[in-house]
């Protein structure tokens, strides 16, 4: 599957390797209703779907870097989830310092804690501000002369392709565990930034023969609204219980557009998109646990819902869509709906009763230039 797009860069032992050990946890597919299937994808040592990507990326650039001395600074936004994986998938590997840019209230606080209490080669800082002010700023940076001329700095958002090329495989695995011969697959991705989406349809370009895809928002809906109107007008973000994707304005949104040579027709066939509230995000967490004692998380409550939407008008579906966080992550909202403590599992068993760690605190580009230009690790 990502063997041609890493062409002679890697040998393929060694490619094989960094994936065995990148995909050495579970991803477990669970029948919740009739055709309608959750594909968890939060066993990874951050409990978030985005461990795969993390962890392919840095085991990438550990192997490059292998006989260099040279230091790299990875930067990247995070609208909670990728915070915790990548500073999880990049903790301690040599000559790599990583600095993670988080909007100051808007995550959850296990979310933080995760980023906040590593310390090592792994820097937090808070900003005044939303995601996409974070994202912004990540992305002067790599265009900004005076910081390059100091530092090498890579992006660990999905805007660097290598954070989303392993995603994939999570298509493959539903195809594969699904294992349907007469009915159509149809998955269901909750969406912030749209790279996991993104993987998912160049799956389908390659030959996976999944056609049927769904981007279920919160209420950040500029691409259901396009794919309604054909107008692309993002507004401001807007915050929500599923906060990894309170994202207004998705990086990967004009690579999805230009797999399909920007044709809207073409991509509608591919691609349906809804938006749901966090009102109809939290009756599902209610309802699914009442019927099925299965315990989504908002996220993947998105992502469920997005199903239903759809097999309003197409029943002879099979349905699966990604479970993309834990809810023990979201546990101050999911208690309460479901009325029951949710285990703790190993993986957050020493962070949960710390408390945030030190940060530092900025509140516009400047900030983070003179920052970045006045350290010298
Ligand atoms: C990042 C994230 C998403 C959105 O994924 P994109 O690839 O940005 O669309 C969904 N759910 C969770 C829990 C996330 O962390």
């Amino acid at each position: 599957v990502i063997y041609q797009f890493i062409g002679n860069c890697i040998p393929k032992k060694d490619l094989m390797g960094i994936i065995e050990d990148t995909l050495n946890f579970d991803f477990p597919i669970n029948k919740i209703e009739k055709n309608i299937f959750s594909f968890e994808l939060f066993h990874g040592p951050s409990l978030a779907f985005k461990d795969v990507g993390a962890r392919f990326m840095a085991r990438c650039l550990a192997y490059f870097n292998r006989n260099s001395k040279e230091k790299f600074t990875v930067l990247v936004a995070t609208s909670g989830d990728t915070g915790g994986a990548v500073a999880n998938g990049f903790y301690k590997i040599k000559n790599v310092n990583v600095i993670i840019l988080y909007p100051k209230g808007k995550i959850s606080s296990i979310q933080e804690k995760q980023i906040t209490n590593l310390g090592e080669n792994i820097t937090p800082i808070e900003v005044n501000g939303v995601f996409d002010d974070c994202q912004r700023m990540v992305k002067n940076v790599f265009i900004d002369d005076e910081i390059n001329k100091i530092h090498k700095v890579t992006s660990a958002n999905s805007i660097n392709i290598a954070r989303w090329l392993p995603q994939m495989f999570y298509y493959f695995f539903i195809y594969k565990k699904l294992n349907y011969k007469n009915s159509p697959i149809v998955v269901s991705v909750p969406s912030g930034n749209f790279g996991n989406i993104c993987a998912g349809l160049l799956a389908n370009k390659i030959g996976l023969p999944i056609d049927t895809y769904i981007a279920s928002t919160n209420l950040n809906d500029s691409v259901p609204r396009f794919l309604n109107s054909g107008i692309y007008k993002p507004i401001s973000t807007i915050k929500t219980i599923s906060n990894a994707m309170d994202v207004a304005d998705p990086s990967n949104f004009v690579r999805i557009q230009k797999l399909y040579n920007n044709d809207l027709n073409k991509l509608k066939m591919n691609l349906f998109s809804y938006s749901f509230n966090d009102y109809e995000t939290k009756e599902s967490i209610k309802s699914v646990y009442i019927k099925s004692k299965y315990i989504l998380d908002p996220h993947g409550a998105i992502g469920y819902l997005g199903l239903k939407e759809f097999f309003k008008r197409n029943n002879n579906f099979i349905g699966a869509f990604m479970e993309t966080a834990h809810p023990i992550k979201f546990h101050e909202t999911v208690e309460k709906l479901i009325h029951k403590k949710i285990p703790v599992p190993s993986q957050l068993s020493d962070i949960i009763n710390t408390k945030k760690g030190d940060t530092i605190n900025i509140s516009n580009y400047d900030e983070l230039k003179n920052y970045l230009l006045g350290t010298n690790y």
